[in-house]
């Protein structure tokens, strides 16, 4: 791989080049970034749509490559994001759609793409006051869980994701596409197991799990007006003993039914509209 998707121009404006050909050196790049290890080596990764890249600029992350449809020249707003990533310092592609559906893969594929910086918080920097809340997963596997997650996390205004252990990339393009431009409003954390149980020891707030053999149902708990970090397990086994002997509470949500648990997105659903109970409302005065 050359790297070129990964190489931003710093401080310089960029440039805007057309491309038809499937062997060009920064297409190979872009769609390398399907697997992790060149996402990680480019500290890269893609979004697709219009919207999503301007939500993207408009919250502050760096672009690297904007990519957009031969079809899209003319659009004013496409227009403008070209301008403003050239501005950024970001090469601008115009591609055919051949060029387009190689690179997402998809048949109708947007007509817009961008190439953005990777960004994580540090977890030192976490620090919750008031009814702040986060979500701490423990171990997610399934990119289409965590970007539900992300996507919820943000719709109920948490102040941002952990993901503790070994967790499914965030930047994982159907993560991405599951976050539904989440993933540029959302904040993301990576910790140990370790680091966050000491990190953990710091904190103040409730630390609540949630538990298929948790004694406490989730409703019964008042969330109001106190930092709440909410843990929850891996899709397959659960929250594991060093974490569930850490939580201030276990949380069970009730059922009914044959099915042994829910899922996991879902449970983390149901949990983040019970805590932020009293903090939303339909006028967004609570
Ligand atoms: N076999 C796993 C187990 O024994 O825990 C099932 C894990 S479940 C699919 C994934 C996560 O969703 C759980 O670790 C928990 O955080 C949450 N979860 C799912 N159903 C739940 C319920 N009824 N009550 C509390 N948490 C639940």
């Amino acid at each position: 791989m050359s790297g070129y998707a990964g190489t931003p121009r710093s401080g310089a404006p960029g440039q805007v080049k057309e491309v038809t050909s499937l062997a060009n050196p920064v297409i190979k790049d872009i769609k390398s970034l399907a697997l992790k290890k060149f996402r990680d080596q480019q500290n890269a990764f893609l979004a697709e749509g219009l919207k999503l890249v301007i939500d993207a600029l408009e919250l502050g992350w760096t672009i690297k490559t904007l990519v957009f449809a031969k079809t899209a020249r003319g659009n004013p707003l496409v227009e403008k994001v070209a301008a403003r990533s050239v501005a950024a310092g970001a090469l601008v592609l115009e591609v055919s759609e051949k060029v387009l559906t190689s690179v997402t893969r998809k048949d109708n594929p947007q007509t817009v793409l961008g190439v953005f910086e990777q960004k994580l918080m540090p977890l030192r920097d976490v620090s919750l006051s008031g009814s702040d809340v986060w979500v701490a997963l423990d171990r997610i596997r399934d990119p289409g869980n965590l970007g539900t997650v992300i996507r919820t996390a943000d719709a109920v205004g948490a102040k941002g994701v952990l993901l503790v252990g070994d967790c499914v990339d965030p930047f994982a393009l159907e993560t991405v596409r599951a976050t539904m431009g989440s993933i540029f409003a959302v904040p993301l954390v990576k910790a140990s197991p370790d680091a966050f149980l000491s990190w953990r020891k710091a904190f103040k707030g409730l630390v609540a799990g949630t538990h298929l053999k948790g004694a406490v149902d989730y409703r019964s708990v008042d969330f109001a007006d106190k930092p709440v970090v909410l843990l929850m397990g891996n899709e397959s086994q659960g929250l594991p003993e060093p974490l569930a002997e850490r939580c201030d509470v276990l949380l069970r949500i009730p059922q009914a039914g044959r099915a042994d648990s829910l899922n996991l997105a879902v449970a983390t659903g149901i949990m983040l509209y019970e805590v932020r109970r009293s903090a939303l409302s339909l006028d967004g005065v609570p």
